[in-house]
């Protein structure tokens, strides 16, 4: 229940992110406001989840409708840090998860709202990982094979994989049809995964990633009536397919490797 409170509170934190970054304003200031009325909101009107049902999803100033991505992300997040608390525990692991995982909800969301992944947190986020996994690595002493963090040279070779498939797949595609297909931010975001998560998941997230992304662009074009110049963002795909292998991943590779 705790973690639940705790991801929520980020999930609202994440929200003024995902908002702001687009636009290049401050995250800390100024404080939160109507998008709309630019009415401050209180901190009484500013707790994650309840806020949103008690006010009916609108501005208590304006009566403008938030957006419903508000209380879909402090919902997300409070849910992911319970799924990471009852997977790892309390602990380096349960942190790393969080931020990483953090990371890729705001991406996320920011590819569905403006259709770009923000290097402001891909190219810090592909170090951090490779941090995290040093200090797990060096300091912690946690072992080559562990699920949740990578060996420092599992998490290079991973950044290297991710940075270096996608960019021979774009390279190759527009060689020959002379469009620019995958954008350079999903290659820093899988180059980022790669970081997190190591190399085996490099793979793994793509195959997740194109499958989710062929069903989900197949049930639009048939609800939209779109033809198949429908282009989707894929960062989301990326996001779920990672944020799948951190609770399935091991699981995954076991099935592959049946030894
Ligand atoms: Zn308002």
């Amino acid at each position: 229940m705790l973690a639940f409170v705790f991801g929520a509170i980020v999930g609202s934190f994440l929200n003024v992110c995902i908002a702001r970054i687009p636009n290049d304003e401050s995250i800390v200031h100024p404080p939160s406001h109507c998008p709309k009325c630019k009415a401050a909101i209180p901190f009484y009107c500013n707790i994650p989840l309840l806020s949103y049902v008690f006010l009916r999803g609108r501005c208590r100033a304006c009566s403008e409708s938030i957006s419903p991505r508000y209380f879909l992300v402090e919902l997300l997040m409070g849910l992911f840090a319970l799924a990471l608390y009852y997977r790892f525990g309390f602990g380096f692991e349960f942190i790393v998860g969080f931020v990483f995982v953090a990371a890729l909800v705001v991406i996320s969301f920011i590819d569905l709202d403006v259709r770009i992944v923000p290097d402001v947190i891909s190219l810090p986020g592909i170090v951090l990982g490779l941090g995290f996994s040093i200090v797990g690595y060096f300091t912690l002493g946690l072992p080559a094979e562990n699920a949740a963090i990578p060996s420092p040279l599992s998490s290079l070779i991973g950044i290297l994989a991710g940075g270096g498939f996608l960019l021979a797949t774009a390279w190759i595609y527009e060689k020959f049809t002379g469009v620019e297909g995958m954008g350079g931010g999903d290659i820093k975001l899988l180059a980022m995964i790669g970081a997190f998560q190591g190399w085996p998941s490099v793979p793994v997230t793509l195959f997740i990633a194109s499958i989710l992304g062929s069903v989900i662009g197949l049930i639009c074009m048939a609800v939209t009536g779109a033809g198949r110049r429908l282009a989707l963002p894929f960062a989301p795909f990326l996001c779920s397919g990672a944020i799948l292998f951190i609770f399935f991943g091991e699981k995954i590779l076991q099935f592959y490797s049946p030894d």
